[in-house]
């Protein structure tokens, strides 16, 4: 059996590991010509860092990131709403790494060059298309550079690891609409900046509406005064908003006034920002989940098969996700049309549940609940506006919904 991978992101490279340790060949093609550590900060949960932790990434991905402690809400004057446990000092067998996207890309793709060889990743190879009949799948590229098309070998399958462009989604669902727009639109940033609480804290603070924050370190230590790496994203309310574009620059002026007066005895937010060398803005934008993933040879896997609001940590996690359940359907039956139709069955469902999850209550509704509770005012004792246990449900709702269940559930 040989399955074809278009798109060396997360995903891909993951399913690539996942297929090669299960002893199934793999080509993968990807579009951008050379490798490059694109992106600011991500979150890989304990139910994804698991997955990785079998394919033996574990002591290099520790190396590069780091391992998230603690969550911590605040509202926008600073003031303490919730904290809780996060990965392993939650009582997960697995920790939970705050990253560079660049470094997890770079960790991913250094183990699938050493253990499968560079001449099974294609790079500078645009996916356009492909054509499938009862014998096999042919997907067809146009080379990045110079623009030549060719056709790839037969393989048994095509796995569409192409992201939120996907050509491939397109192909098989050439009617769907544009990106649904959620009203706000997010900055974000990477700030050297000394450690902030516990060092290793997940901080939300604020409210969509008036402006809010995500702020966590990705790396220790950046110099000899053991600043960190820190990664922030404001994200508020607003129609404007343009396509979305990964890279897409953003400018300061456009948000900073929402976070000017965010000078907290824990954090000066406004400085850490400007901090920031550069700024990139991007639409919180996810799309309906589809009807179906698969037809005959060709699947859809992580964000080309489920896009969704970076809202949980969620992301790259389900693409992780994702490649284990298809992984080990194809190594359960000989049938390569049967193990995607399983894999489907099994990650279409539970990945729409996060997309939608994200949208309704994703772990910052806890913000939204002390905001609107309070009607957006400090308040005088937390307790008197949302009680521990109703915190930590809202918590667990979401690890629930998204496979990431507590090891300790405290409701
Ligand atoms: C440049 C970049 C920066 C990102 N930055 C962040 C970030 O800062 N924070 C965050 O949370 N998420 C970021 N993401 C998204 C994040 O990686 C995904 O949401 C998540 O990891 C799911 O991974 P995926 O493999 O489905 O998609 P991705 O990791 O996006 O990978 C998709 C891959 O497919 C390739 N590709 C696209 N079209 C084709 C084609 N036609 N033919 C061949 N290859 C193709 C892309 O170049 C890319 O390598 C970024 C993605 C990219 C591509």
């Amino acid at each position: 059996m040989e399955i074809a991978i278009v798109g060396a992101g997360i995903g891909g490279l993951t399913l690539a590991l996942a297929l090669q340790r299960a002893g199934i060949a793999v080509r993968i093609y990807e579009a951008v010509p050379e490798m490059r550590p694109l992106g600011v900060g991500i979150n890989i949960l304990p139910h994804a860092s698991h997955e990785l932790a079998l394919l033996g990434l574990e002591p290099a991905l520790s190396r590069v990131c780091v391992l998230a402690r603690e969550a911590a809400f605040f509202n926008r004057f600073g003031q303490l709403i919730h904290r809780e446990p996060l990965g392993r000092d939650a009582g997960y067998a697995d920790p939970q790494y705050s990253i560079h996207r660049g470094a997890l890309h770079r960790v991913l793709h250094d183990a699938v060059v050493e253990r499968l060889g560079a001449d099974r990743v294609l790079a500078g190879r645009t996916c356009i298309g492909f054509e499938q009949d009862a014998a096999g799948v042919v997907a067809h590229f146009r080379d990045t550079r110079t623009g030549e098309r060719h056709a790839g070998p037969r393989a048994d399958a095509l796995v569409a690891c192409d992201g939120l462009h996907s050509v491939i989604r397109k192909a098989l669902h050439p009617n769907e609409g544009a990106p649904l727009y959620s009203g706000v639109n997010m900055w974000r940033g990477v700030s050297v900046w000394p450690p902030i609480l516990t060092g290793a804290s997940m901080i939300r603070a604020g409210w969509l509406a008036t402006g809010k924050m995500v702020i966590y370190p990705i790396l220790d230590h950046v110099d000899d005064d053991g600043q960190q790496l820190v990664n922030w994203v404001a994200e508020v309310e607003t129609p404007r908003h343009r396509q979305r574009d990964w890279t897409r620059a953003g400018a300061l002026d456009d948000f900073i006034a929402a976070f000017d007066e965010w000078h907290f005895d824990w954090l000066d937010v406004p400085a850490m920002i400007r901090a920031a060398d550069t700024i990139l803005e991007f639409p919180m934008v996810d799309q309906d989940p589809l009807p179906f993933w698969t037809q005959g040879r060709v699947t859809l896997l992580g964000d080309a098969a489920h896009p969704m609001y970076p809202r949980g940590s969620n992301g790259a996690g389900q693409a992780i996700l994702d490649a284990r359940a298809l992984c080990d359907a194809l190594a359960a039956t000989g049938s390569v049309t049967a193990a995607l139709r399983a894999y489907e069955a099994k990650r279409l469902p539970a990945t729409a549940a996060v997309v939608r999850m994200n949208r309704s209550n994703p772990p910052d509704a806890i913000l939204r609940e002390v905001y609107e509770r309070t009607g957006d005012k400090p308040f005088t004792r937390i307790e008197d506006v949302i009680t521990r246990d109703e915190l930590f449900a809202i918590s667990e709702r979401y690890r629930l919904a998204t496979g990431n269940a507590s090891p300790t559930r405290s409701v």
